[in-house]
């Protein structure tokens, strides 16, 4: 038994984040991660030639402040995502092959069809108040109906309406028919609409931290020293009238106040006693996660920019639905991620190992040339079997979720407190949003604790 201040449950960037600004305030904290390393749904590793490769979370966009204050503080730069060349795009039976966007070049009404929904969702988007998206005007109708619905209805093209629900939906991880219109909006909105969720340059994807998202991770990890307890995963939090009692694998904390930053579908594997209150609880049961792959390819050199290619390519219900170039700030290795999401990540996950590869292989090979099939390196991440982020990319409403429960996402439950991406009003799903929540999480505590 060990007491301290506050207790932090979840060694992610939020949990990273609450830990360290509580430490700096003064203030004694605890660490318990489940896993051996920190970091969570970001997971950098670097070889022994110094290549270092994101298996997770890895861009960073304009707009993301807290994760480039973090950056800051640590003295971590960043550098350009590689964009030059054309972009590939496989649709309706045909491969294009464009600058910009999307391809002008497909059937003008596809083209015009995309533009106006585009259009469309960015003015939805924008009706949608971040910190309570359930009191937006057409909060219950949104909620109502799926993503998916909702291009149903206005999409008149099926090919547009393809590609757009594998963009969007692919985001969530899932099909559109598993998330709320709603949530879809207030996650959009919450990076700053649409043109950001989907955009590379000047959108999420438009940068990257050297040496990856642990570049960030790890001297946090390191300020913190003996604070930090790995492979203690908590399977019970007590609270009573003066403080918290965290029982973990191994240890038990102390705590006169607590942070809960775990994604918020496996938040309920946690047993609270007392039971949380109703909204609380049923919200753990109601945000699932999605599906994803990730999968990086080292080849010796980026060769597909000598082809005139970006990397980028989107290959909806293809084994390599999406590509983009991951190298890092050196002009060689080439490294290229591979995203499957939602139910190809799923039908992926279901195959042997050699056969998910050589699917894989092919499929980005049809794209990019026969060079493809002959990786130095295949590194694949299966976040859909991850035990403690429970699928990725990020918890999810399903229709009615926000509307009814959504209050109940950062609201103190007794000495619990929470954070974690999907706590957050602003960049919810990204790297960003969970330094944000564990920002504000350690600033809840603090004005508790004075
Ligand atoms: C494949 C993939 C690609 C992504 N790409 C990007 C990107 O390019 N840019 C971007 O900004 N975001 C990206 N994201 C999202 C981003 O990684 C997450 O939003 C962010 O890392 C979430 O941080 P978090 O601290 O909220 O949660 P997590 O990182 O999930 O941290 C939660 C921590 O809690 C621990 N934990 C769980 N249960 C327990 C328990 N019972 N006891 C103790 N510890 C526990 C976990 O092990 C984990 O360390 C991506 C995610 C994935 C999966």
């Amino acid at each position: 038994m060990s007491d301290v201040d506050v207790c932090v449950v979840g060694a992610g960037f939020a949990g990273l984040t609450a830990a360290l600004r509580l430490k700096r305030s003064g203030h004694s904290v605890a660490l318990l991660e489940a896993r051996d390393r920190v970091g969570g749904r970001t997971f950098t590793v670097s070889g022994p030639d110094g290549l270092w490769i994101d298996r997770g979370g890895a861009w960073i966009g304009p707009g993301q402040d807290a994760i480039l204050r973090l950056m800051r503080e640590f003295d971590v730069p960043s550098y350009k995502q590689y964009v030059d060349g054309r972009a590939i795009m496989v649709t309706g039976g045909k491969q294009y092959r464009y600058k910009g966007t999307i391809p002008l070049t497909m059937s003008p009404w596809v083209v015009a069809n995309m533009g106006a929904v585009f259009a469309e969702l960015g003015h939805m988007s924008k009706s949608i108040p971040l910190e309570a998206p359930w009191t937006a005007k057409n909060a219950d109708k949104w909620d109502r109906i799926t993503l998916a619905d909702w291009l149903d209805r206005h999409t008149l093209s099926e090919q547009a309406r393809t590609l757009l629900e594998a963009a969007i939906a692919g985001c969530h991880t899932s099909a559109g028919s598993e998330v709320s219109m709603l949530f879809a909006l207030y996650q959009m909105a919450s990076g700053g609409g649409p043109g950001f969720l989907l955009g590379v340059e000047n959108g999420a994807e438009d940068a990257r931290p050297v040496g990856g998202m642990g570049a960030i991770s790890g001297p946090m990890t390191t300020e913190l020293g003996d604070a930090v307890h790995l492979n203690r995963p908590v399977r019970r939090i007590v609270q009573d009238d003066d403080g918290v009692t965290v029982h973990a694998n191994g240890i038990t904390i102390r705590a006169r106040r607590v942070v809960v930053a775990v994604p918020i579908a496996i938040a309920g594997q946690i047993l609270y006693e007392p039971m949380l209150p109703v909204d609380r609880s049923f919200l753990h049961q109601r945000m699932p996660s999605g599906a994803v792959i990730k999968t990086n390819l080292v080849y010796r050199t980026p060769f597909w920019r000598d082809d005139g290619l970006s990397g980028q390519s989107f290959a909806p219900g293809s084994p390599a639905t999406l590509t983009i170039d991951a190298s890092t700030d050196r002009p060689q290795p080439g490294v290229l991620c591979v995203i499957d999401e939602g139910p190809m990540a799923r039908r992926l996950t279901k195959l042997g190992p050699a056969d998910r590869r050589r699917a894989v292989l092919a499929s980005v090979a049809e794209r990019l040339g026969e060079k493809v099939r002959t990786p130095v390196d295949y590194v694949e991440q299966n976040w859909t079997v991850e035990r403690y982020s429970g699928g990725g990319m990020m918890s999810h409403a399903p229709t009615g979720v926000l509307t009814e429960f959504g209050p109940a996402l950062r609201e103190p439950c007794g000495r619990v407190h929470w954070a974690g991406t999907e706590s957050s009003a602003v960049m919810c799903g990204w790297v960003d949003g969970a330094v944000r929540s564990g920002e504000r999480a350690a600033a809840e505590v603090v004005a508790q604790l004075v």
